[in-house]
This record gives C-alpha cells, sequence and structure tokens, in this order.
C-alpha cells in the first residue's frame, strides 16, 4: 500500500499558466478568478452571438414530390 500523492497539474484555459489540481486551487482549472471570468464572459459572448433566430421562409408546397406509381404490369 503506498499512499502516494500525487499533484496533478493543469493549464490555464486562459492564460496557459500551470494550476496545481488540489483543494488549494479553488479557481481551477483556472489559476484565478480573474482568469475563470475571462472565460467565462468568452463563453456567454459566444452564446449571444448565436441568438439570431432563423428566419426561414417556409413555403407551403409539398417538399416531397409524388412518387411514380409502379405502372410498369399493364
Ligand atoms: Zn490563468
Amino acid at each position: 500500500m503506498s499512499n502516494k500523492s500525487q499533484s496533478l497539474q493543469v493549464n490555464c484555459p486562459t492564460c496557459k499558466n500551470v494550476v496545481e489540481w488540489n483543494e488549494n486551487s479553488k479557481h481551477r482549472p483556472f489559476c484565478s478568478d480573474r482568469c475563470q471570468k475571462i472565460d467565462l464572459g468568452a463563453w456567454a459572448n459566444e452564446e449571444y452571438g448565436i441568438a439570431a433566430e432563423p428566419s426561414e421562409e417556409w413555403s407551403g408546397d409539398s417538399s416531397f414530390t409524388t412518387e411514380p406509381s409502379e405502372q410498369t404490369l399493364q
């Protein structure tokens, strides 16, 4: 039984700083509160970007064409 204390390290998605993945890093995987907010802000902006609703004009004609009936045999 070896109780190995593995110190996992990740890189902050915002500034690429090395962040230790432990209880002390409250904002992991970010290095700081600032970086976390920056990333969340960017994400929110993207969310707003795709808010445009598709104004697809739907014409009333049927999209499916009438299939040719099998009239090979007379
Ligand atoms: Zn950072």
